[in-house]
């Protein structure tokens, strides 16, 4: 006897979109047939009725509980996971990947055991970490990359640049393109792969050095400072060393053009190249540093222009980008408003709850985006890349049966009362087709109709492998 049957619901699976049935048994999808030919015996029936049933939602970039590095004069910390995590239940999100910081003065095995013992019993979803190599690091410590990868963490996050200048006194996030290629040369023979924040550090440094040299150092020059031309030459310096190294790269929060552009010449070429975007980069633009709450919108690099929305949402739609991600970075709007200057303007984004309503409003409803990319781009994409598929980011027998029941008939324009994370979120004011009403994690539904029945105890840690096939080309 099946527990669950979900009746009546348009299911997007890979193998298309369909009125389809989904049994369900224990936390596993055990059936997804043909309207009515489930045994109607469930001990429960969810009535689907109007419903779009998409795979849970894979959030792969968030850092919550994350030290706030953009006024180091006041150190300050982001919303932790038992706060996030409850907006992404909300929001269709049932997987996200954090990271564990590794930098000079500790060892990869403690950087993961910290974060895992900070996220247990405090995550409404399930996650997982990449681990961050970052700053001087000791060459001992790359040594132990194949044990983390053995152990369930195969994705390695890099910065090409600090991000910030080192004045005031900041901790860096770079690392040298010696030390990444170091890293690249680790993690490709077992099975890993590179998470690479591209921006070139000379450019950066310089604009921050001139812009304040003429006295520009308004905020609303952020993208001046954090420019095209920067992710171009990161991006592709780095598609360069992976290739010499034979390793597969993930480019996080591609903002540009020029980014996409460099992702699809090296996927035409056939390398392991993938690339992420962020929604806010694909509906702000930088005239909106402008407006009284504009940098509500800021994530390092920095909203750019016109052109590059389109570039984007080409990428997205089409192909050339896998994922839509957030770089979430929760904090009060206080905090988010305080810094008006390009040293100072606190990066990172409220939009985890946003994620799937947005893809979905101005992805499928206005830029006629399929249903199946919607589902490749919110959640199998990244489980693909990061290792967590089948198992989660797919409706299918044997997968866990996290599910999200969109509405296709929701119309409304986003208050603060649609959000349940801070006080504030960047998408208050925008007009939404559509919205996530449901969401089941494993078998068990945690928001039904606004209402929330999860906990912060239901979440677990996921131990990740990446099939192969992904790092030889470009697979998704
Ligand atoms: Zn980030």
């Amino acid at each position: 006897m099946l527990d669950i049957v979900v009746r009546n619901g348009q299911v997007v699976t890979p193998e298309g979109v369909g009125a389809w049935d989904i049994g369900i048994q224990g936390e596993r999808i055990a059936a997804v047939a043909v309207a009515g030919t489930l045994p109607g015996d469930a001990a429960e029936v969810i009535d689907a009725r109007g419903l779009i049933v998409v795979p849970g939602g894979i959030d792969p970039h968030t850092h919550l509980a994350h030290a706030i590095m953009s006024h180091p004069e006041e150190p300050g910390i982001t919303l932790g996971p038992e706060d996030d995590t409850r907006g992404m239940a909300y929001g269709g999100t049932t997987t996200h990947l954090d990271f564990c910081y590794v930098r000079p003065g500790t060892e990869i095995p403690q950087a993961i055991e910290q974060r895992a013992a900070r996220w247990k019993g405090n995550s409404y979803v399930d996650y997982a970490f990449h681990v961050t190599l970052s700053g001087a690091l000791d060459l001992r410590i790359f040594e132990q990359i194949p044990e983390a990868i053995q152990q369930g963490f195969p994705s390695f996050k890099v910065f090409t640049t600090n991000i910030l200048p080192s004045h005031p006194k900041r901790q860096g996030n770079r690392l040298d393109f010696g030390r990444i290629g170091f890293a690249m040369e680790k993690v490709a023979p077992q099975g890993g792969l590179m998470v690479v924040h591209g921006e070139d550090e000379d450019l950066v440094q310089f604009n921050y050095e001139r812009f304040r040299a003429e006295g520009r150092t308004d905020g609303t020059n952020l993208h001046l400072v954090h420019t095209k031309l920067s992710e171009l030459l990161a991006f592709r310096r780095t598609v360069a060393l992976a290739r010499a190294l034979g390793t597969a790269v993930y480019f996080v929060h591609t903002s540009a053009k020029e980014g996409v552009e460099t992702i699809a010449e090296a996927r035409a070429q056939g390398l392991p190249v993938y690339g992420e975007t962020l929604h806010q980069y694909c509906c702000f633009n930088a005239e909106y540093y402008k407006t009284p709450r504009g940098f509500c919108s800021h994530t390092y690099p920095s909203l750019k222009f016109p052109e590059d929305q389109a570039a984007l949402w080409d990428g997205l739609v089409r192909n050339g980008l896998s994922t839509l991600a957030t770089d979430e970075y929760p904090t009060s709007l206080e905090l988010k408003l305080k810094g008006r200057k390009i040293d100072d303007v606190t990066g990172g984004n409220v939009g985890a709850e946003a994620r799937l309503g947005i893809a979905y409003s101005e992805g499928v409803v206005k830029r006629g985006m399929a249903l199946q990319r919607f589902a490749d781009i919110t959640a199998t994409n990244a489980a693909r890349i990061f290792g967590l598929y089948p198992k989660k980011g797919v409706i299918a027998p044997g997968s866990d049966a996290d599910l999200v029941f969109l509405d296709p008939s929701v119309r409304k324009t986003l208050a603060r009362e649609d959000f349940h994370v801070t006080d504030y979120s960047p998408w208050e004011g925008w007009q939404v087709t559509g919205w996530p009403v449901t969401t089941m994690l494993r078998g068990r539904l945690i928001v039904d109709r606004g209402k929330l029945l999860g906990a912060p105890s239901d979440g677990r840690l996921l131990s990740r492998k990446i099939d192969p096939v992904m790092l030889r080309r470009p697979a998704c």
